[in-house]
């Protein structure tokens, strides 16, 4: 049980970071929500989740993880609302697809900004906090990105090898505490961002989508299936449960096989 324990997510409007919002919260953590999408939407994941955590809207920063003040000031207000920031989930992440001597300038920065620096602000300022009350868990959520690569997605690719890297850093600097930091490192998640590249693989190359999901999309995967989020939310809430303290450091892999291959 996380009972007692607060939580801040971010990027947890939707998909991965949703999963693990809802499951901390039916465990018991307090939980800071964090995240763009349409009003509604906000307020639909904000009622979920504070329903799970016995009523009432879950609270919700809407900080930009491209802005280092808005990250620092969403970590306060997490302290302050919540009373303490005990697990930090790096969830937040875009993606964008392009050959390296065409990628654009401005996503190439966007992609470090969000999918990397935000990383390093979070846990900049969460962890005096952590360290205060003896106890932490920072979780990274990379990808199989994080440990191989693919063609045409270089700021992707580099900011999550860059937060594999990030994590080990910062487990060697709270290895002899009660805090740990490790990374995930899913393969293709059955998400709506993920799902929605299915339709236009499969009119690109003209098939069936169940055949463009199987021969393109998911063709890196052994699996063929997709990962679901449920099982990316349960290997967090594992490593925020008893027994994860000796797991430090770690690029944890959940991708069907695909960095195996
Ligand atoms: P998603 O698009 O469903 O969710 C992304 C979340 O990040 C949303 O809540 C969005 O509002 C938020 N976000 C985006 N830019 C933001 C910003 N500037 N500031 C604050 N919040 C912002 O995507 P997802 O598939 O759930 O991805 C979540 C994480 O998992 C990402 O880091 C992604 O790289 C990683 N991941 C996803 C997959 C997959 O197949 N879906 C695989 C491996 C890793």
């Amino acid at each position: 049980t996380l009972e007692g324990r607060t939580a801040l997510i971010t990027g947890s409007t939707s998909g991965i970071g949703l999963g693990i919002a809802r499951l901390l919260a039916e465990a018991g953590a307090k939980v800071m929500l964090n995240g763009f999408g349409k009003p509604e939407e906000i307020a639909a994941a904000r009622a979920e989740v504070g329903r799970l955590m016995g009523g009432g809207d879950a609270p919700y920063s809407p900080a930009d993880m491209a802005k280092p003040a808005e990250i620092r000031a969403m970590v306060a207000s997490c302290e302050a609302t919540l009373g303490a920031c005990d697990i930090l989930v790096d969830n937040a992440g875009i993606q964008f697809v392009s050959p390296v001597e065409d990628f654009p300038e401005e996503k190439w920065d966007a992609i470090i900004a969000i999918n990397l620096s935000s990383n390093f602000h979070a846990i900049r300022a969460a962890l005096p906090g952590m360290r205060r009350h003896g106890w932490g868990r920072i979780i990274n959520v990379a990808s199989a990105h994080g440990l191989v690569a693919s063609p045409f997605k270089a700021a992707y690719v580099a900011a999550k090898h860059g937060v594999v890297g990030l994590t080990k850093s910062v487990a060697l600097e709270v290895a002899e505490t009660q805090i740990t930091c490790n990374a995930i490192c899913p393969g293709f998640v059955r998400t709506p961002l993920a799902e929605a590249q299915v339709g236009p693989l499969a009119a690109k190359h003209g098939v069936s989508e169940e055949a463009a999901l199987r021969d393109h999309l998911l063709a890196k995967q052994p699996s063929k299936r997709w990962v679901e989020v449920e099982e990316v939310a349960r290997m967090a809430l594992w490593l925020c449960g008893p027994g994860s303290g000796g797991v430090n450091g770690a690029a944890l892999s959940i991708d069907g096989g695909w960095s195996a291959a």
